[in-house]
C-alpha cells in the first residue's frame, strides 16, 4: 500500500478518516505489512502482503464469498496477457477512450487480477484504485505495485472504504455476479463526485434466453459446486467446440462480404464473431467464467436504464454490446 492512498480511504463502518497506525514491513515505498485505524471509531484494518484489507472473507455471506473465491482461484490460474485485451476493455467502457483517464482519480469495482487497473494506470489516471473481494487481490497487487498511480484494496463493493472523491468509476463484468447487482451499482456510483462519470457493463437478459434456459441450471446445480481444477479441465470440452466453431466457421465467414451475409443467420453470430480472433486460453477463460460463478444475473435494458435513473445520472448512453450485454456511461448530477 502506498501512503498516498490514505487520502481516499474512509472507514466502511462510520465514514471516519483512516490513519496509518503502524508499519511492520516496507519496501520501495510500499507498506507490505502494517495496520490502519479509523480516527473516529478506532476500528482497525490490517495491511497484509501490500494490500489493505477491509473485508474478512469469513464474515461475508456465503454466496458472495463463494463467487469471490471461485473467481479468485481462476484469476490466479489464468494469467495470460492478451494483446486484444485493450480493445476488448474499450468495447466494454465505450465511448470512453484511453485519453479520458488522463489525470482522473478512478475507481474500479471488481478488479480481479488487475488487468484494467493496469491499463487505467498506463493511460495516465492520476490515481486508479482497484477493489476486489477475492484473493485475486494478491495477483492484482503483484501486477500493479510497480505503477506508482495504481492501488489495490480488498473490500466489499457494498461497503466501499472510500470518500466520495472519484472523477470516474467503472465496473465491467462484475455487477451481475453480485447477490444484488442494482445495489452494487448504487454503492459504486455513490463514490463519484458531482459531475464525475460512471461506466458499467453487464450481461443482457435479451438474446441470452438459451443461457438462462440451458447453461444456468447446469451452472447453479453442478459446475459452480465442482472442484475447480476438475471444472478447469472439463470446461476444455465446450471450449474446444467454441474454439473450433469460431476459428473454422464464424471467423472466416465474417471476414468476407459474402460470408458475413450468410453468417448473420448463424446462432449467436455477433458474439462468436467478436471472439473469433481470441486465442485458446482467452476463449477457455470465457467458457470457464460462464460455468464457475455461483451467482449470475442477466439484466434487461429496461432494468439497466432504471439503475441510471435511480442514481440521478445525466446524459446516459446505453449501448448493446455484441448483442448479448449492456454497457452504460453517464454523468453524475452536479
Ligand atoms: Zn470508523
Amino acid at each position: 500500500m502506498k501512503q498516498r492512498l490514505l487520502e481516499y480511504l474512509r472507514c466502511p463502518s462510520c465514514g471516519g478518516r483512516i490513519r496509518l497506525l503502524s508499519v511492520a514491513r516496507e519496501d520501495a515505498g510500499e507498506i507490505l505489512e502494517g495496520e490502519l485505524t479509523c480516527a473516529s471509531c478506532a476500528r482497525r484494518f490490517p495491511i497484509v502482503r501490500g494490500v489493505p484489507r477491509f473485508a474478512e472473507l469469513s464474515k461475508i455471506e456465503a454466496d458472495k464469498a463463494a463467487t469471490a473465491s471461485n473467481f479468485g482461484w481462476q484469476w490466479q490460474h489464468f494469467t495470460q496477457a492478451d494483446e486484444q485485451y485493450d480493445e476488448q476493455f474499450l468495447g466494454w467502457i465505450a465511448p470512453v477512450r484511453p485519453e479520458f483517464f488522463k489525470d482522473k482519480v478512478v475507481l474500479e469495482g471488481g478488479c480481479g487480477k488487475g488487468r484494467h487497473t493496469q491499463l487505467a494506470a498506463r493511460w495516465g489516471a492520476r490515481e486508479i484504485i482497484g477493489v476486489d473481494l477475492s484473493a485475486a487481490v494478491e495477483t492484482a497487487f503483484a501486477a500493479t505495485r510497480h505503477l506508482e498511480n495504481a492501488h489495490i484494496v480488498q473490500a466489499d463493493i457494498f461497503q466501499l472504504p472510500f470518500a466520495q472523491k472519484f472523477d470516474y468509476a467503472f465496473s465491467v463484468g462484475v455487477l451481475h455476479h453480485l447477490p444484488d447487482p442494482r445495489k452494487g451499482f448504487q454503492a459504486l456510483s455513490a463514490k463519484v463526485k458531482a459531475g464525475g462519470h460512471v461506466s458499467a457493463w453487464v450481461y443482457g437478459a435479451e438474446n441470452n434466453g438459451w443461457i438462462t434456459r440451458w447453461v444456468n441450471p447446469l451452472r447453479e446445480r453442478l459446475t459452480s459446486k465442482m472442484n475447480q481444477r476438475t471444472l478447469l479441465h472439463l470446461s476444455k470440452l465446450p471450449a474446444a467446440a467454441v474454439y473450433a466453431a469460431t476459428k473454422l466457421v464464424y471467423g472466416p465467414l465474417n471476414r468476407s462480404e459474402r460470408g458475413s451475409a450468410l453468417a448473420r443467420h448463424l446462432f449467436y453470430n455477433d458474439y462468436l464473431s467478436a471472439i473469433s480472433s481470441f486465442g485458446w486460453r482467452e476463449q477457455h477463460t470465457i467458457v470457464f467464467d460462464h460455468l464457475v460463478a455461483p451467482t449470475a444475473f442477466y439484466i434487461s435494458r429496461e432494468e439497466f436504464e432504471q439503475w441510471w435513473e435511480e442514481v440521478g445520472a445525466k446524459d446516459v448512453e446505453i449501448g448493446w454490446h455484441n448483442k448479448n450485454s449492456w454497457r452504460g456511461f453517464g454523468k453524475m448530477k452536479g
